[in-house]
């Protein structure tokens, strides 16, 4: 199917990105080669001037990666318009993970003494990058709270030389939302280029290419790919000039591409996207529904329960809460790490986004390093437990969390 762009979600799913084969064959291989041949000098000459379409270098791309890229394009710019009414074009640029999509991302679009201004609950690996490695670059964060427009308001008004916002919304661990409409509106008046992280909600939960940003970026080892068999990421881009010179052109450099084998995995996985998601969603409504009953929990952080702080900014440009959330124990520390012992179906191990489901204690685990006070200041009590909610039948995992908290 060549960019049918009047498809549905899930046949966009299936379908979109797919190319015919040379030998007809019905998925598009795993290109395991790392360069590519011409036919004459003269072919040479025009593929590498942009004159004929074609594969040179496996780090400059490959058909099994244009494939995972294209339908992941495709299924961003989802029935979204540009002003004049035409279908909004994207870019994407696959890469080796969501870590090295991020990096071309913000060397990209930075240089030194220039500013991000971000909010606090990033992805760990995000902040770091931002919080120990720009900086050394002469490029600074300032970090606001994003629930306050105003606030970010002033903040650009007392510094011009803010650059790039950044956003990522739902967040752990408390799975607090922004406002990506007020917030990337802001952005853009002052002249600043906005990202948003996309990994927890995926294009079918939200699309922020609507709220007009210029990027959106996945970790595609989470939902996209969706069967934990891959690490990966995803850079996608709304000025296709801009994507194909300067971000192409960083992006081969720094070296971080992704590989054929990969890409088919994440192809692969992408195709049931839109029914994985309902049933991620459906099930964490029910398991979070049954946690804010149990006696044993204190406070279930779940975007699709009324009793969220951001469950009506998160219904407002989500289709549904997402298969993420958290909640507290009573018993503190000691609790946490006894229902993790006692679990007998559920997945002891961080990361997300798998078909099953996966269960974490951030203070006995990925959050050890921090100090408490610094922890519980970020929402990680002693007894938080976060949870990526898996398509198991949901009455299994229910009676699993049931029987590991009493
Ligand atoms: C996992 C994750 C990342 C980093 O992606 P990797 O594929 O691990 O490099 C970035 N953002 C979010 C929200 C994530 O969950």
């Amino acid at each position: 199917m060549e960019k049918n762009i009047n498809a549905g979600f899930d046949t966009l799913c299936i379908r979109g990105g797919h190319a015919a084969e040379s030998n007809r064959a019905h998925l598009t291989p795993v290109y395991a080669s790392s360069t590519y041949t011409f036919e004459s000098a003269e072919q040479s000459i025009a593929v590498f001037k942009g004159e004929e379409p074609g594969y040179i270098y496996g780090r400059w791309g490959n058909p099994t990666i244009t494939e995972a890229e294209e339908k992941i394009a495709l299924l961003e710019a989802y029935k979204l318009k540009v002003s004049n009414g035409a279908p909004l074009q994207l870019k994407a640029i696959l890469h080796s993970s969501g870590m090295a999509a991020v990096t071309t991302m913000l060397l990209g679009n930075l240089k030194a003494g220039q500013k991000i201004i971000t909010h606090h609950s990033l992805y760990g690996g995000t902040h770091e990058l931002i919080e120990k490695i720009l900086p050394g670059l002469g490029i600074e964060a300032i970090i606001v709270d994003f629930h306050d427009v105003n606030r970010v308001e002033d903040a650009l008004k007392a510094d011009g030389n803010i650059a790039l916002m950044y956003l990522e919304t739902p967040a752990n661990p408390t799975l607090q939302c922004i406002d990506l409409e007020a917030l990337s509106t802001l952005g853009k008046s002052y002249g600043l280029t906005v990202c948003a992280d996309n990994t927890f909600a995926t294009p079918y939960l939200q699309q922020p290419f609507k709220y007009e940003v210029d990027y959106v970026m996945h970790s595609t080892t989470k939902f996209l790919n969706g069967h934990g068999t891959a690490i990966g990421g995803v850079l996608i881009g709304r000025d296709i000039e801009k994507m194909k010179g300067p971000i192409t052109k960083m992006h081969r450099l720094l070296g971080g591409n992704s590989n054929a084998f990969d890409a088919f995995l994440l192809t692969n996985g992408m195709r049931t996207l839109g029914i994985r998601m309902d049933r991620h969603c459906s099930n964490a409504q029910a398991v979070a529904e049954f946690l804010e009953k149990h006696d044993a929990v204190a406070r279930v952080n779940y975007v699709g329960l009324p009793a969220h702080p951001d469950h009506a900014t998160a219904m407002r440009q989500m289709k549904n809460g997402g298969a993420l959330m958290s909640f507290e124990l009573k018993g503190g520390f000691e609790s946490g790490v006894s229902f993790i012992d006692k679990m007998k179906l559920c997945t002891n191990a961080v990361s997300l986004g798998t078909c099953d489901t996966l269960v974490s204690h951030p203070a006995s685990t990925t959050h050890m390093g921090v100090s408490r006070e610094q922890r519980v200041a970020f929402g990680i009590s002693d007894g938080l437990i976060r949870m990526s909610v898996g398509m198991e039948n949901v009455e299994d995992i229910i009676a699993d969390l049931d029987q590991a908290m009493t």
